[in-house]
């Protein structure tokens, strides 16, 4: 059934606060929370604590994890317990107080993950109170410390062995090291020799292809990508319900056979769709991200993005739904100031702590800069996922076609001068008509035009304008202010730049494409 994904995509939610797995992620997790022996072999930073993490709050009893990195411990009890998740540890930087804490939760069945320092396996004392504690599994971090060649080898690692017999649970390990050897002892001596599930598939999807363009006239840009693919079956995904019923209706007077989907419509219908998507060939569903979990059509043949997803985890998810075949598919993602916008404020007038709300800036910000990318899009897709790529993957717009780049140091002074001399109260609109010299009433109102920035911009279009500013949100050097109808304001990240200390390079092609779509306003 569909029970154990959707609870776990509620938890990731809820608990994590994270929109979409990281590739491998959600593999993992399901295999781990199903019981199974597990080695899961991911590049460091690509997201290995959730995959103990979350498995640990599905089921009952407590999960035990060996990790060699205390400070690290320390860090993810405490992050959990922000989340209202019931975490403890046993380190050898305890106080005796949070020990008998540690012990007292663990004796009550409140604990749901207990993090232990490998050397307190040593005692046997340890392994008699965890015999009695309700262990349900046992997860081991920088599992290649078990390898006696290694670099990083922990004799202590070698009683972990002995804890799982005991304790007769399963065990997931995890590492980042790749070589075989070190997998071989990881499998002798963790796993007794019997082979567990493996995860160690690369996160490249070589079969996917992948482009993003930025918004002129969103709606003829994704019919005219169905069209030159019409009669494969594809998903465009929307950011509004909405939208997902005017596009659908848009492709379906094209001749294409396009249903819409969302979380509004009655459960038969979308069940009826995702049916009929599974069975008939060559149907478009245009659907907001309610559709996905749970599609596991192999022959999808492209996916497109009407709106810029929330994050880049969210991006690659989507995406990957393409191609399962392992045949050619191809992708399509829109992009523009209104998405940058819409995104960053969802984020700001959400309630979550600012440390979250930082770092949902952040994963929106990798996912600008993967749009505007100035080269090969799947080395740095990767790269944020942690994944070496030698780049010129010739499966991506940028090495098709290179983008044509140029020396955007003094179009973005200009532009944060512009919002600096007006109190960064001011969107993009207003800041451009200074830039261009145009006295509208509302920049006399206020007496702009005798700013120095006005009129500095002229060599430059309206358009050309707006993609600049564009790049500028893209690269986090300003932000929209919610709770000011948007006014700019310059980030640190633009400092250097304002000061003279560093240039920047923008991207032409997305520039010129801009003023070909409209005509220059003089
Ligand atoms: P590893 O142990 O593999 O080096 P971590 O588990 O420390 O990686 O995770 C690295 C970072 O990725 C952390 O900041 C974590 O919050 C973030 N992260 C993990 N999973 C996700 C996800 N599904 N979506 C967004 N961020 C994630
Ligand atoms: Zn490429």
């Amino acid at each position: 059934g569909t029970g154990a994904p959707t609870r776990a995509a509620a938890l990731l939610r809820e608990v994590f606060g994270f929109d979409a797995f990281r590739p491998g992620q959600g593999e993992i997790v399901e295999a781990v929370a199903a019981g199974d022996n597990v080695l899961a072999i991911m590049p460091t930073g690509g997201g290995k604590s959730l995959c103990y993490q979350l498995p640990a709050l599905i089921g009952h009893g407590v999960t035990v994890v060996v990790s060699p990195l205390i400070a690290l411990m320390r860090d993810q009890v405490r992050a959990l317990r922000e989340a209202g998740v019931e975490a403890g540890a046993l380190t050898s930087g305890n106080t005796p107080e949070e020990t008998d804490a540690v012990w007292d939760a663990l004796h009550d069945g409140r604990l749901k993950l207990l993090y232990l320092a490998p050397e307190r396996l040593a005692s046997g004392g340890t392994q008699r109170m965890l015999a009695e504690a309700g262990v349900t599994r046992i997860a081991v971090d920088e599992a290649h410390c078990v390898s006696q060649w290694g670099h990083d080898f922990r004799p202590d690692y070698l009683r972990i062995g002995e804890l799982r017999r005991a304790l007769g649970v399963p065990l997931a390990a995890f590492t980042a090291t790749a070589d075989t050897e070190t997998q071989g002892e990881i499998v002798t001596r963790l796993f007794d020799g019997a082979a567990p599930t493996t995860f160690l598939r690369g996160f490249d999807r070589p079969n996917l292809h992948l482009a993003f363009q930025p918004k002129d006239q969103p709606r003829r840009q994704i019919l005219a990508f169905a069209a030159a693919r019409r009669g494969q079956s594809g998903i465009v995904y929307c950011g509004t319900r909405a939208k997902t019923e005017s596009l659908a209706q848009a492709l379906r007077e094209e001749g294409h056979s396009a249903l819409a989907y969302h979380g509004g419509m009655e459960p038969d219908q979308r069940r009826d769709t995702e049916e009929r998507f599974a069975t008939e060939d060559g149907l478009i569903v245009v659907a907001t991200v309610a559709f996905g979990m749970g599609v596991d059509k192999p022959d999808i043949r492209w996916v497109a993005h009407a709106d810029l997803p929330k994050s880049i985890e969210a991006y690659y998810q989507e995406i990957g739904r393409a191609g399962r075949d392992g045949a050619p598919a191809e992708t399509l993602t829109l992009f523009g100031a209104d998405d940058i916008r819409l995104r960053r404020s969802q984020i700001d007038e959400g309630n979550a702590p600012p440390e979250r709300r930082a770092a949902d800036h952040g994963r929106l910000n990798a996912l600008l800069g993967l749009a505007e990318a100035i080269g090969c899009r799947r080395r740095q897709l990767l790269s944020y996922f942690g994944e070496d790529h030698p780049g010129n993957c010739g499966g991506c717009d940028l090495c098709d076609r290179p983008p044509e780049t140029f020396d955007g140091t003094e179009a973005v002074r200009k532009a944060l001068s512009a919002a600096l001399r007006t109190g960064e109260s001011f969107g993009a609109g207003h800041l451009i008509d200074i830039l261009l010299g145009n006295a509208t009433d509302k920049v006399r109102q206020r007496g702009h035009e005798s700013l120095p920035t006005f009129g500095v911009g002229k060599d430059l279009s309206r358009s050309q304008w707006q993609a600049v500013f564009r790049q500028m949100m893209g690269r986090d050097l300003i932000r929209p202010d919610p709770d000011r109808h948007g006014a700019l304001w310059m980030t640190e990240a633009a400092r250097p730049i304002l000061r003279g200390e560093a240039g920047i390079t923008l991207r032409r092609d997305t520039i010129d494409r801009a003023k070909a779509a409209r005509p220059a306003v003089k």
